[in-house]
């Protein structure tokens, strides 16, 4: 099985660039040049030399002794959540920026949820000294006050999107509104592996950072350059596929995703798209699709702003479809006690959505030699409210 993106931008059935006309030419030429800026030796040079220097990368393996023995097995984190500004969506970032400018663009644009992504996106066009628009659902600028603000304070212009229930979902739509109207000048920076080709394949590239270096780390700590098993929590997948990505072809490795059950998958409120969606188009692509009868898109929910997505990248869908990869829903409740876990046994507060992954250690059956890799994908300062909400709710 391939389960690389083909020259159509399908993986299996999933996949493709399904875009409003206006966006062809757009498309077409990120498409048509987005391998050869990003393969390019100047290119990686600046790209690594940023990593470095800007993010803090290599991000530690970190051998967790005590959660380790908690579970009867050996368990290793990839710590994103010490990247400069606490997750692995800068990695994708800094990428785009990079290739934006080389593609002769001044203006980006961004959506958000949580507002990590766009603080993520001011972050770099600061940095690169661009125009930065971030659009954002009127329910999330109220509940990410913080957000906002560093945003704002990086010289983003963060524009209020009250259309549907005024979250991601609406937030994505106006960008991609916006992107028709100012096709020549404009760079939609995606953040995460969904959306129209190339952009999955893109992203799950500039991502590919993790998995590259947790092999590398694995010799020295292992003496091999292979983990038994992976796991990510899944939104739309980036830290999954960045993590996974070197070892899709590589049988000994068990790749282990892991979504937002909410209260539950078989409540209304549910945000486990692979476990419950069925095949349709969301934001240009053809993956699985949290919707009604009908094909009307239903509502996600998680306590988890960065997994709160009715659709999945259409690698993570390929995965789940060929059965390549495992997928775990993990509830809000699940979720919060393994947070606390995580914080009491090994001094990390752990991002909300990563504390799904750590959610699915419960319901892993784990050999006591194996080696397992967990991606933490970034850490819980953002989510100290819910955190707190939780603690005083019923302590420890
Ligand atoms: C955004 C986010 C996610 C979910 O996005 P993916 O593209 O699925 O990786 C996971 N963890 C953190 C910390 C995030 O900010």
């Amino acid at each position: 099985m391939n389960y690389n993106v083909n020259k159509d931008g399908f993986y299996g059935e999933f996949g493709g660039a399904y875009i409003p006309e206006i966006l062809y030419e757009n498309v077409e030429n990120l498409k048509n040049n987005y391998l050869e800026i990003i393969e390019d030796p100047e290119f990686k040079a600046e790209f690594n030399a940023l990593m470095s220097d800007y993010v803090g990368r290599p991000s530690p393996l970190y051998f967790a002794a005590r959660l380790s023995e908690t579970y009867a097995t050996k368990i290793y984190l990839k710590r994103e959540d010490l990247n400069h500004t606490g997750a692995h969506k800068i990695n994708n970032t800094i990428g785009q920026i990079l290739l934006a400018r080389r593609m002769g663009k001044s203006r980006i644009i961004a959506e958000t949820g949580a507002g990590q992504h766009g603080v993520a996106t001011a972050t770099v066009c600061a940095l690169a000294g661009m125009c930065c628009i971030v659009y954002m659902g009127e329910t999330d600028v109220a509940r990410q006050h913080l957000n906002v603000q560093k945003m704002k304070m990086l010289g983003a212009e963060v524009r209020p999107v009250n259309s549907g229930n005024k979250t991601l979902k609406d937030a994505t739509n106006e960008a991609i509104r916006d992107w028709c109207r100012n096709p020549s000048d404009t760079h939609y920076i995606i953040g995460s592996t969904v959306g129209p080709h190339p952009y999955p394949d893109m992203v799950a590239r500039f991502q590919s950072v993790i998995g590259e270096e947790i092999a590398r780390q694995l010799v020295e700590k292992e003496g091999r350059d292979y983990p038994d098993r992976l796991v990510a929590c899944v939104g739309g997948g980036s830290n999954a596929s960045g993590t996974f990505r070197r070892y899709l072809h590589d049988p000994r490795v068990r790749l282990v995703g892991v979504e937002a059950a909410g209260k539950g998958v078989d409540t209304a409120e549910t945000a486990a798209t692979i476990t419950i969606g069925q095949k349709g188009v969301i934001h240009g692509s053809c993956t699985y699709v949290m919707q009604d009868d009908d094909g009307q898109i239903i509502e996600p929910y998680s306590i988890s702003a960065g997994l709160d997505y009715p659709g999945v990248g259409p690698l993570q869908a390929f995965l789940a479809s060929t059965r390549r990869a495992e997928y775990f829903a993990v509830t809000d409740d699940e979720a919060l006690q393994a947070a606390f876990e995580l914080t009491r046994l090994e001094g990390i507060i752990p991002a909300l959505e990563s504390s799904h992954a750590l959610g699915a250690l419960r319901k892993i059956g784990f050999e006591p030699g194996d080696v397992t890799v967990l991606t933490l994908s970034g850490r819980g300062d953002k989510d100290m409210e819910t955190y707190i909400r939780h603690y005083q709710s019923q302590p420890l």
